[in-house]
């Protein structure tokens, strides 16, 4: 029944490569168990159809497995967007293909090509918000368009100034729920909604705004800032950096130094 050969053995051991880096990609998402699954059934139809050789229950599952690759597609799109948004925006691909596309920047220790007029406004609001406690999220695009959930908030368009964001941010203001949307230089829109990350390694204390500000972050090449409603406490989160307790200094290199 088993008649192996090297080559057999290379299969197997490129399928458990596939299956480590299948897992590595899911471990801190909730599709880890789905994973799971999808790992016992591909385990039952190799037991029933390739060692007991059971014809009919089989063919059954031989059915199902051949439109198997739609159904990985479907379970894990958001982990498939991103992987290939990984590969997209890893350093050696970017190297390679810079002469391609305009300059990008991946971290925030790149430079600066803001001017302080359109920063101050947005530091200055966070500092002030931080110290009277008042919940916030600001979202601040960069290569990529942020469109999708622009169109789930308030369209605004206005010039970017401190009073308009703390306003914006009031407890009680009929744009205070949601997330600001900066973008070309300009307050976009508010009262945004935003993907939530799902991430098991977020502190317990965070709740759904830092998870916002993480998801926006990370789905996207998007900077996002957090004013905490509970401690005053302001988060940046940029790709999968994860920057809490910003200060003064911190958050205006911060503020720099990300590009939008
Ligand atoms: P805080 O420290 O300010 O309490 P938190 O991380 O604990 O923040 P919550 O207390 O859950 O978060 O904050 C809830 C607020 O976060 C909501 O009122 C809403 O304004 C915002 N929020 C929640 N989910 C989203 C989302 N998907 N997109 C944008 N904003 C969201
Ligand atoms: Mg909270």
């Amino acid at each position: 029944m088993f008649d192996f050969g090297l080559k057999d053995l290379i299969d197997i051991f490129l399928v458990a490569i596939v299956l480590f880096f299948g897992y590595k990609l899911m471990k801190k998402s909730r599709s880890v168990n789905i994973f799971y699954g999808v790992l016992v059934f591909i385990s039952i139809w190799i037991l029933v159809s390739k060692v007991l050789e059971m014809k009919l229950l089989g063919s059954i599952l031989n059915q199902l497995v051949s439109v198997g690759a739609i159904a990985i597609i479907v379970l894990f799109q958001e982990e498939i967007r991103h992987f290939f948004y990984a590969i997209g925006t890893h350093e050696r691909v970017g190297r390679l293909l810079k002469f391609f596309k305009p300059k990008t920047s991946n971290t925030l220790e790149e430079d600066s090509r803001y001017d302080r007029d359109t920063i101050m406004p947005i530091l200055m609001a966070c500092l002030n918000m931080s110290k009277q406690k008042t919940g916030a999220l600001i979202v601040m695009q960069n290569d990529l368009p942020l469109g999708d959930f622009i169109r789930t908030g308030e369209r605004i368009d206005a010039k970017i100034s401190q009073r308009l964001i703390e306003n914006i941010f009031f407890k009680n203001s009929p744009l205070h729920d949601g997330a600001m949307i900066i973008s070309g230089g300009q307050i976009t829109a508010a009262s945004c909604i935003l993907p939530i990350s799902h991430d098991l390694d977020i502190p317990k204390e965070f709740g759904l705004r830092h998870r916002a500000a993480r998801g926006i972050s990370k789905e996207t090449d998007a900077l996002a800032i957090v004013v905490s409603e509970e401690t005053g406490g302001i988060t940046a989160s940029y790709n999968n950096e994860y920057l809490p307790h910003m200060d003064a200094e911190r958050l205006e290199r911060v503020l720099m130094k990300g590009r939008f």
